[in-house]
């Protein structure tokens, strides 16, 4: 599908004299998250981007399967740990730009330019307004006290999400208060894991338990769509090292075609103006500190974030899926 629509605009721009080659983008965002921002950048550009769009792990796979021959320039795709996977098996090709350096922190980014973040979320504490009062809540650890019991919901442990969120843990804790920790959640659960975030946050709402841990953008969703949804967020470990955040990010590929569009993507989309319409698009907060949140963001209020390097997301995932494994987090 991908190669038919490359060979046709490689038809259409054979035509046309200086016609720029178009940028293949990998992407994990899905089309909606993602295209009106793509459009604007051709707009001002005159790049086009034709977009792949599938699970990260999957597109990896793919990126790795087709070689020299890949199609990709560009692989855009949710959490560092994916990102660091990328990476380590050679798919990115490092970057030194001096406008990436200073729009994207050093801790949301590859120490050797492979991947940058392009916006940031975070992992934390939803909980119900009906059942929870705030000042019930404080840390990620407490989430596995006795007061918990049956009153939980987790999403499987098969999800890179709670990799990452374990994986950080240990970097944070060690191994034996990360597992302490997780076998307190586990024995808390009021049902089996669930599938994904939404269906998380909305048990909660709908009475089947009283807390859980999300990303923060699927919760921004809900209250978009349904503001009185009797759900809030909790920023957890504000005393400690902060909220767990993990970042939407990117890299050009090795064998990239058109690695200068696809810099010049990067670039471009970590830019205030580009950061602010993006957060708007896929509800999460920039990476870089000059950009706008989106006031749906805002009303959730500020939070201290956890500046762990997030290549300890990929560096220890196998370590955190033994962990759950061995603390019965399905
Ligand atoms: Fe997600």
């Amino acid at each position: 599908m991908i190669r038919t629509l490359v060979v046709v605009a490689g038809l259409l721009c054979g035509l046309a004299a200086n016609a720029a080659d178009p940028l293949v983008v990998y992407s994990a965002q899905k089309e909606p998250s993602i295209r009106p921002l793509l459009d604007r950048f051709t707009a001002e550009t005159g790049i086009e981007v034709r977009l792949l769009v599938d699970q990260g792990p999957v597109l990896i796979e793919r990126m790795a399967a087709e070689g020299p021959a890949t199609r990709a320039d560009l692989l855009l795709t949710v959490d560092a740990g994916n990102l660091w996977q990328a990476a380590e098996r050679g798919l990115l090709a490092p970057l030194e730009s001096a406008a990436l350096e200073a729009r994207v922190p050093a801790h949301l980014r590859d120490a050797q330019g492979r991947w940058f973040g392009i916006s940031r979320r975070a992992r934390a504490i939803v909980y119900s307004t009906e059942r929870v009062t705030p000042a019930q809540l404080s840390t990620y650890a407490a989430l596995a006290g006795p007061e918990w019991k049956g009153r939980l919901c987790l999403r499987t442990s098969k999800n890179v999400y709670n990799q990452s969120l374990v994986a950080t843990r240990i970097a944070r804790m060690g191994e034996a208060g990360a597992e302490a920790m997780v076998r307190g959640w586990v024995d808390n659960l009021a049902t089996l894991p669930l599938a994904d975030d939404t269906l998380t946050a909305q048990a909660i709402a709908g009475g089947e338990c009283d807390a859980g841990i999300v990303n923060m953008y699927y919760v921004a969703r809900l209250k978009r769509a349904q503001p009185d949804l009797p759900v809030a967020m909790f920023w957890p470990d504000q005393d400690g090292a902060g909220t767990h955040q993990n970042l939407c990010g990117a890299g050009i590929a090795t064998h990239a075609k058109n690695p200068a569009a696809a810099r010049a993507l990067l670039e471009w989309i970590t830019d205030a103006p580009a950061q602010r319409e993006l957060g708007r698009l896929n509800l999460e907060y920039p990476v870089n500190a000059a950009a706008e949140v989106d006031p749906v963001l805002a009303a959730f209020g500020t939070f201290k974030a956890d500046d762990v390097d997030l290549a300890e997301a990929g560096r220890r995932q196998a370590d955190a899926v033994r962990l759950m494994d061995r603390a019965g987090w399905r």
